[in-house]
């Protein structure tokens, strides 16, 4: 824990960290996350929040912030829902309801979610999927289309991880088989036509409504702003689906994927890129914001 100053009392920034969960703080491959422990010890010990924000959805996310021991809330499939755990957040946030139970998450023993929807229900992505299917002629096929076993091949995730990806809510994630290389300006004409957008995670193209990852950022940085004033944000991630996230950091960090995005530091002032992949390079760049920033504030 060297590397770790003790928080100063001087230091009345409140810090909070969005992070996306696949390719970031998540191993691409392996989904393990081990060796960024030492900076999420870190964020619990001087209770800076670490808000995941994913493409996943809700059952993913509930169980994965668990595994974790992370109380804070969750944006799922990609900013389509916020989510805060009631053992948190005993009164609800402005607007927020009960999230409703979903099937076969009884078993968890907890006192359950309170909801904000920023997204389009699912039922209107698988419709139009359907539709961008037909008026395009490309063989692409959703989660929808999908048996476990096939969602399982693209992802490499277990049967019962592959069933909790499948209850989705407001987010399809699908492939595109053919054409190779398909036109995303086109893709994205047809799709705004109906009212909705093509993003790109790191495994999959997803079709939402107008919402996004920085738009949810948004919402909950606003709402903690009203209870803590001045926020520092620090933004991770390793996909274009995270851009609006970045962009609307403090402190953006792009983790180093097998990517490259060209011209995305001139369009993101600021930005910071990993030399390390996924939860090595999410480690390092948290622990360097918290502590970089706690430096410049002796200084003060
Ligand atoms: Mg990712």
């Amino acid at each position: 824990m060297g590397v770790d100053p003790i928080p100063r009392v001087s230091d009345t920034s409140f810090f909070i960290i969005f992070t996306d969960l696949d390719g970031t703080l998540l191993d691409h491959t392996t989904y393990r996350w081990k060796e960024a422990i030492p900076a999420l010890d870190t964020c619990k010990r001087r209770k800076v929040p670490v808000v995941l924000v994913s493409s996943k959805t809700r059952a993913e996310m509930d169980l994965l912030r668990r595994s974790m021991s992370l109380t804070d809330p969750f944006i799922s499939e990609n900013g389509g829902g916020i989510f805060f755990p009631r053992e948190t957040f005993g009164i609800p946030p402005p607007q927020a309801i009960a999230a409703p139970a979903q099937e076969g998450q009884k078993t968890l023993r907890d006192k359950g979610l309170w909801q904000w929807s920023l997204g389009l229900p699912y039922g209107d992505m698988v419709k139009g999927l359907q539709g961008l299917r037909e008026e395009l002629g490309w063989h692409a096929r959703g989660f929808s289309d999908m048996s476990i076993e096939e969602i399982s091949a693209f992802t490499g995730l277990d049967k019962e991880s592959t069933r909790l990806a499948t209850m989705r809510e407001f987010d399809e994630p699908f492939v595109i088989l053919d054409p190779q290389i398909p036109d995303m300006e086109r893709l994205s004409e047809v799709a705004a036509k109906r009212g909705l957008k093509v993003t790109l995670g790191g495994r999959f193209y997803h079709l939402q409504g107008k919402n996004d990852k920085g738009k949810a950022m948004e919402k909950i940085l606003t709402w903690y702003s009203g209870k803590h004033g001045r926020i520092t944000s620090i933004a991770l991630g390793d996909s274009p689906n995270d851009f609006p996230m970045l962009e609307r950091a403090d402190f953006p960090v792009l983790v180093r994927s097998g990517q490259e995005f060209r011209g995305l530091k001139e369009k993101i002032p600021g930005l910071k890129v990993t030399r390390q992949m996924g939860p090595k390079g999410w480690n390092t760049a948290v622990l360097e914001a918290l502590n970089g920033r706690d430096e410049e504030r002796t200084h003060d």
